[in-house]
């Protein structure tokens, strides 16, 4: 439970989950002071909607801590080295995030938490994950890194759903120590946000915590080993169980695949059976391996849940990913046209190259640290071209000039937004019928784009316009 009536609370970050916070915790009677670095027109817009509800704003100074606070809520986004939480521990005031307070909020009869996190994949499990729960006529809502802020769903109280779909990113995990879910799942581990956790060990540390006080399930990836290595680390309630997927035939505690079928031999109902039919590999949208991988996980939660075999196919079917996650555009010319902008790192980039046979690759942005090399390596084989574009292009240019000498590559030398139909031209170029042109960028957009939407929705429209004068 979670009293702050009467107490000064800071909420650190004028963004979505901070303004809920803020609201939230007004709303429960705290004296609520949110600061923000910035101080620029969205952020007074912003300011002056809270001051009007008694919430006060401080904007332009994100690091001295307002006096008489004796907590802070922070953004996920805020690095644990920020001087306001030095500042904070100096005062002996907690600094917790808005996942901790929704969990702290909770009533005694609330919706047990599925939670997901990993690398890459968050998003999509999550929502299949959901689409089975809802398949299985269970009042679900899909929270956390993603929908509607946690905290005001948890405030509508206990009744108002079955369970919680809840994807969670490393920096909601560091900032929510008491979380304690009914079953949890790390996707993958793979070096991102190093910048942020500041070494890959405190990453891991972070995602770890998905699965301390799990009650039912700790559900791993077998193909990674780091993340069994977290569920044998985490500490957890009697009687939770080790569950593992893999793309190959299922171990006794696992869910996998046998010919073409999803199968899970680890909650097997009927004892005669020593597995379970789940679905078919083709009911996974798209039935690339990574998306198999993800669709087991969302699974294997759904089952230790409770839900029947027959509601995950169901829900499976039903699942529509998000925009720009290898997405299908069009075909032109025999050549079928992929928008995979959310792949803003390697590994995800890595995941869809591998679920095509021969392909144009376009990449290239801000790598955020990243190297190449791993990458290229084990893409080569399926590369008929690349083109880059974007401001970090010469590391892609590099790697797959030491590891794919012979892969033709187009540098357009570009950071501009027009460079994307650029590169559409470039790629229908060089592509064969049969090819897949894969905008899969392996880099962040901000060097050219908003965001990795606006990139997407460049890439598409460049395809529809090459489709319309092809016709
Ligand atoms: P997240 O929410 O973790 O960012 P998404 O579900 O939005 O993940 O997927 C982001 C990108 O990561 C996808 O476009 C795809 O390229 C890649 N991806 C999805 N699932 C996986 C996976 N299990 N392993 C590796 N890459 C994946």
């Amino acid at each position: 439970s979670l009293d702050v009536a009467g107490k000064h609370v800071t909420v650190a970050g004028l963004g979505v989950s901070g303004i809920s916070a803020a609201r939230a915790l007004a709303g429960l009677g705290a004296s609520v002071t949110v600061v923000d670095g910035g101080s620029g027109e969205l952020h007074k817009e912003r300011a002056a909607a809270l001051e009007a509800v008694g919430i006060s704003v401080r904007l332009g100074d994100a690091e001295t801590l307002p006096e008489g606070t004796s907590l802070v809520v922070t953004s996920p986004g805020w690095k644990p080295s920020s001087p306001l939480f030095a500042a904070a521990a100096e005062a002996g005031v907690d600094v917790v995030g808005d996942v901790e307070i929704a969990w702290l909020l909770r009533g005694p009869g609330a919706a047990p938490w599925l939670a997901i996190t990993g690398t890459n994949g968050k998003t999509t499990t999550t929502q299949m994950l959901a689409s089975i729960l809802r398949a299985a006529g269970l009042k679900t809502a899909v929270v956390g890194n993603i929908g509607t802020p946690i905290i005001d769903v948890i405030l509508e109280g206990d009744d108002a759903y079955d369970v919680l779909a809840v994807e969670l990113s490393s920096y909601q995990l560091h900032w929510a120590p008491s979380l304690r879910a009914h079953s949890a799942a790390v996707l993958n581990l793979a070096p991102d946000h190093l910048d942020w956790h500041g070494s890959m060990e405190a990453y891991a540390a972070d995602k770890g915590r998905i699965y301390e006080g799990n009650q039912v399930a700790c559900v791993y990836n077998v193909a990674d080993k780091a993340t069994e290595d977290l569920v044998v680390e985490a500490d957890v309630e009697e009687g939770c169980r080790a569950i593992g997927f893999t793309l190959g035939t299922p171990g006794p505690s696992e869910l996998g695949v046998v010919e073409g079928l999803l199968v899970d031999r680890a909650f097997v109902e009927n004892r005669q059976k020593n597995a379970q039919e789940l679905a078919e590999v083709a009911d996974v949208n798209p039935p690339a391996p990574h998306n198999i991988a993800n669709a087991l996980a969302a699974a294997a939660l759904a089952r230790a849940y409770g839900v029947q075999p027959s509601a995950v196919r169901e829900g499976l079917r039903a699942f529509r990913p998000d925009a720009h996650r290898i997405a299908h555009v069009e075909d032109v010319a025999g050549v079928s046209y992929v928008d995979d902008s959310k792949a803003t790192n390697t590994h995800a980039a890595e995941a869809s190259l591998a679920a095509y046979e021969s392909i144009v690759w376009i990449a290239g942005g801000l790598a955020k640290g990243a190297t190449f090399d791993e990458l290229v390596q084990k893409s080569a084989k399926r590369l008929r071209g690349a083109v880059l574009i974007g401001a970090d292009r010469a590391l892609i240019r590099e790697a797959l000039a030491r590891h794919a000498p012979d892969v033709p590559v187009v540098d357009l030398e570009r950071t501009d937004t027009g460079a994307m139909s650029a590169a559409v031209r470039e790629a229908a170029r060089l592509a064969q019928p049969g090819d897949t042109v894969l905008m899969a960028p392996a880099c962040a957009s901000m060097d050219m784009f908003v965001n990795y939407n606006k990139r997407g929705e460049a890439f598409a429209d460049a395809v529809r316009v090459l489709a319309a004068e092809t016709a």
